[in-house]
């Protein structure tokens, strides 16, 4: 059997074991299980070690663990070591973990189009958002940062590229909030240097906000006709380049969104 799953604490609402296991059985994959690995901090590194050994060939790292995932992995890509945390963890022949961060391609995935050569705000500058501006950086987009307490602007910047902003721009061609307003129903044009008509300057909104429904920051995107990239589509992306990696299959992605979203299975 080929085991995966998700490592955090807590990690109980994590909408990665419905996503994979959909996934499984949707290419037919039965001997494939994906579940939840709820671990503390100080167990972390003991548990990852031993996971191989009971037939896991890999495992997702969500909060707290993605820097502790990095630290303790034998090699990681580039892009996880730029940004500082992995969620991705494989486990090579012979025991090596190897780390990597499908956050950043998986932010990519899920825009509507090519960021080269665009505008981009970013609003926040937490673990979030370190993936988020090193993959529009990368991207060839124009990238402006917005944070609360701006020195945590500055030092993302310093260490990743784009510029940190006392105010964001009015306009720009993608907002992307990786802060967690909203995420316990904050109003987000009171949390965040944003007027309500403020999306008419934003043709396109990404909110890596996710709960049971849209966001303020959604709802007010779509009511200005903006296009609107929800933080369960860039949890589907990431997952998706995971389980690519893992299974070397295409992810059926119209699957694994039907299942992050809680719906029925298609039936046909
Ligand atoms: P984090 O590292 O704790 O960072 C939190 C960020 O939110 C910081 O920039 C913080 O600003 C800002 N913030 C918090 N409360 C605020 C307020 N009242 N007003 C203004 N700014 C505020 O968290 P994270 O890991 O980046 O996660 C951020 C959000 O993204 C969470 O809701 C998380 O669930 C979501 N997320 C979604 C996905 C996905 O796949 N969709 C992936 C990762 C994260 P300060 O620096 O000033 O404190």
């Amino acid at each position: 059997m080929s085991r995966c799953g998700v490592l955090g604490w807590p990690v109980r609402h994590s909408r990665s074991p419905a996503m994979h296991e959909a996934g499984y059985a949707a290419l037919g994959l039965s001997d494939w299980r994906y579940q939840l690995l709820p671990v503390p901090p100080e167990l972390l590194e003991e548990t990852v070690r031993a996971l191989p050994g009971t037939g896991f060939v890999g495992a997702n790292v969500t909060i707290p663990h993605k820097e502790a995932a990095l630290a303790l992995a034998d090699e990681a890509t580039d892009s996880a070591r730029a940004i500082g945390a992995a969620n991705t963890l494989t486990f090579l022949p012979g025991g090596r973990i190897h780390a990597d961060n499908t956050d950043a391609p998986g932010l990519i995935d899920a825009l509507p189009s090519d960021p080269a050569g665009r505008t981009a705000v970013v609003l926040g500058a937490g673990g979030s958002a370190r993936a988020v501006v090193w993959a529009l950086v990368q991207a060839g987009a124009d990238v402006q940062v917005w944070n609360r307490t701006p020195e945590r602007a500055r030092r993302l910047c310093s260490e990743i590229g784009g510029r940190a902003v006392q105010a964001p721009p009015a306009a720009a061609d993608l907002l992307v909030n990786t802060t967690s307003v909203g995420l316990h129903g904050e109003d987000p044009f009171k949390a965040l240097p944003l007027g309500v008509d403020a999306m008419d300057g934003y043709p396109c909104l990404v909110d890596l906000v996710y709960g049971s429904g849209p966001t303020a920051l959604t709802s007010a995107a779509q009511a200005a006709g903006a296009t609107v990239v929800d933080g369960l589509e860039v949890l589907v992306r990431q997952g998706a380049r995971s389980f690519e990696s893992w299974t070397g299959r295409a992810a059926p992605l119209e699957v694994l969104r039907t299942a992050a979203r809680g719906e029925p299975a298609p039936t046909a």
